[in-house]
């Protein structure tokens, strides 16, 4: 679970959660290896990856992401998923109102299940393809603010506001008092 190994080291599990095809895979292994793979149809295989991000303040945080292995595709995650996550990435295709109504289940999951205090990004992804927007930032936008999140359009294509999220996750972590 969330813990510090000490005041100056945090580490953080967090999840990804969103519609089969929005894009979590791609902004995982964009963050964590800074790659994009055109090629890659389905996520398989293991689905846990940690990465390490240094703050300005000298904090350094370990993020141990959570992947679904395609299961979003056939049911309800088990909450066992995200029990004990301090973060969540919720994510939509700005293509895809459809998404975007499935992002919004899922948020509502969080809300009953997730721990209170967890740290709820709303993301919507492909902001590349904004010749076949749908979704307009402003309603996202709002829905985000109405829930607690905080909201950014990413693309893990062309890497655009990726690191930013992430450190906008960090950012966001109670710092322990040493
Ligand atoms: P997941 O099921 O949510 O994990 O989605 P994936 O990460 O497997 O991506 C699904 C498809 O969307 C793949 O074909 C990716 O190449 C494509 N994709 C992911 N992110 C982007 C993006 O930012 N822009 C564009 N144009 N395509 C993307
Ligand atoms: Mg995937």
């Amino acid at each position: 679970d969330n813990s510090a190994t000490d005041s100056k080291n945090l580490k953080l599990k967090l999840v990804l959660l969103g519609d089969s095809g929005v894009g979590k895979s791609c902004i995982v292994l964009r963050f964590v290896r800074g790659q994009f793979d055109p090629t890659s149809k389905v996520t398989v295989g293991a689905s846990f990856l940690s990465q390490v991000l240094a703050l300005e303040d000298s904090t350094t945080v370990k993020f141990e992401i959570w992947d679904t292995a395609g299961q979003e595709r056939y049911a309800a995650l088990a909450p066992l998923y995200y029990r004990g996550a301090g973060a969540a990435i919720v994510v939509y295709d700005i293509t895809s109102e459809e998404s975007l109504n499935k992002a919004q289940y899922w948020v509502k999951e969080l809300q009953k299940h997730g721990s209170q205090d967890m740290i709820m990004a709303l993301v919507g992804n492909k902001a590349d393809l904004h010749e076949k927007r749908t979704v307009s930032s402003q309603d996202a936008q709002e829905y985000a603010d109405r829930n607690n999140m905080f909201f950014v359009e990413t693309s893990a294509k062309t890497a655009d506001n990726i690191n930013q999220l992430f450190e906008e996750i960090a950012k966001r972590l109670p710092r322990p008092t040493p």
